[in-house]
């Protein structure tokens, strides 16, 4: 029996890149013995603190009266429950002076799903009959967007500045210049660290970008899914900030609650009660048990605490081994590069004049039992297929364990130079 898929299940029910990359690495995953090194994922690291906090709320909501009920036996408001929303309200304007208020905010069912509304409220078809895209300011980005336009493509990348920082060091940066805003554009979007590189764009970039976004009445999304104030993994000191015409995504995921499913936007109150909408639409109302374990720390800021004192150390020194061990790894005599790690859980590297492609280099990989991601997926939006870079760039996790890591990078190392760098 074949069925035959509407336009919308074949865009999104009929497999990706991305969706074949994970079936693979999941795949290797299991068939694959003790030595098997994931560099592969984003699965957040498991910090002993922050399960024991996890652990304390969940023991907390089991003796509180009506705690259980709230937590798993009701249907929140599909926007979200009311306390949770005044909280972060709450916590934003007390901790940076923003100007928000509770019709501010939203809850989704992880950050995953906010994008996937967000993208495809404001870009896609329009009911004028034009179509309208997402501009990214800075490839490689986040490769959970890629795919998720209900009506096809969604994306329209501009190719970022590369600024050598030192020996085997870069960053890319937004080529203003080069950043035009047609009248196709519904909206601006990066994400802030960025996933894959670690970059954190600067204050001076997002108040650029913040400036084009208002002067063309669009949105500048910015995905804070690893940013300050939480989860905090995020090692340079900029600002958080936020204007009436932003959206600001945060997730739950990486403080370390990502079974949780538990996305917050903020944002102007006409984009979030189509958000709500979307969520009763969708799914009827979202996960509260994240809610409910979190409420009382956003509350009384024990989350803020627990987020510079405990996840951003933790983040900060992995990723110092991580590149320490890569230093080592990889040494003087051929050429490589790593990302500024200013944030997030990965390091980013790139290898001009690599003879393979960074595709060729994940299947030799995979043979020796370490899963990276091949760094093209990243490029997504991005039409330049001339531009050798997009095939020089791995992505590699540092959230493992740190002997796993660094005899990951050594087998990485060995597989660059055997490729003829
Ligand atoms: N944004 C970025 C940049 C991410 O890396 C991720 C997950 O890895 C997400 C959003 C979505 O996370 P979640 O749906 O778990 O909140």
């Amino acid at each position: 029996m074949s069925y035959e898929f509407s336009n919308f299940g074949r865009h999104l029910g009929s497999g990706s890149g991305i969706g074949d990359l994970m079936d693979d690495l999941g795949h290797a995953l299991a068939s694959g013995g003790p030595d098997l090194k994931m560099l592969g994922g984003g699965q957040p690291a498991r910090i002993p603190e922050m399960n024991a906090v996890w652990r304390r709320r969940l023991e907390e909501l089991m003796e509180e009266t009506g705690g259980l009920e709230r937590s798993l036996t009701s249907y929140d408001p599909p926007r979200g429950n009311p306390a949770f929303l005044e909280a972060i309200a709450t916590l934003f304007r007390e901790t940076f002076g923003w100007d928000l208020t509770s019709d501010n905010v939203a809850v989704t069912s992880g950050g995953q799903t906010a994008f996937y509304f967000l993208f495809n409220l404001l870009a896609g078809d329009m009911p004028d009959g034009s179509r309208r895209k997402i501009l990214l300011p800075l490839v490689p980005e986040y490769i959970g967007y890629a795919n998720q336009g209900v009506g096809g493509e969604l994306f329209r990348a501009i190719t970022p500045l590369i600024e050598k920082t030192g020996p085997h060091e870069f960053k890319y940066r937004v080529d203003f210049d080069n950043l035009e805003v047609t009248p196709d554009i519904a909206a601006i979007c990066a994400s802030r660290p960025t996933n894959p590189t670690g970059n954190v764009l600067t204050d001076e970039e997002i108040a650029r970008l913040s400036a084009i976004a208002k002067q063309h009445d669009i949105p500048l999304i910015i995905d804070n899914a690893y940013g300050a104030p939480f989860p905090g993994i995020i090692f340079s000191e900029v600002t958080p900030h936020w204007e009436p015409h932003m959206v600001l995504t945060l997730s739950l995921s990486k403080i370390g609650l990502p079974g949780t499913r538990t996305g917050i936007v903020i944002g102007p109150p006409e984009i979030i009660r189509a958000l709500g909408s979307m969520s009763a639409i969708a799914g009827l109302s979202n996960p509260n048990i994240g809610q409910q374990i979190a409420l009382p720390l956003i509350k009384s800021g024990e989350i803020l605490k627990l987020s510079r004192d405990v996840v951003r150390p933790f983040y900060q020194e992995k990723c110092r081994l991580a590149r320490q061990a890569a230093v080592e790894a990889f040494g003087d005599d051929i050429e490589w590069f790593m990302h500024v790690s200013e944030g997030a859980l990965f390091l980013w590297f790139w290898f001009p004049g690599l003879p393979i492609t960074s595709q060729e280099l994940y299947e030799r990989l995979k043979k020796r039992e370490v899963l990276i991601i091949p760094g093209h997926h990243f490029f997504f939006g991005h039409d330049d297929e001339n531009w050798q870079h997009r095939h020089e760039c791995i992505r590699v996790s540092y959230a493992m364990d740190e002997a796993v890591v660094r005899d990951g990078l050594k087998i990485i190392a060995e597989e660059v130079r055997r490729a003829g760098l």
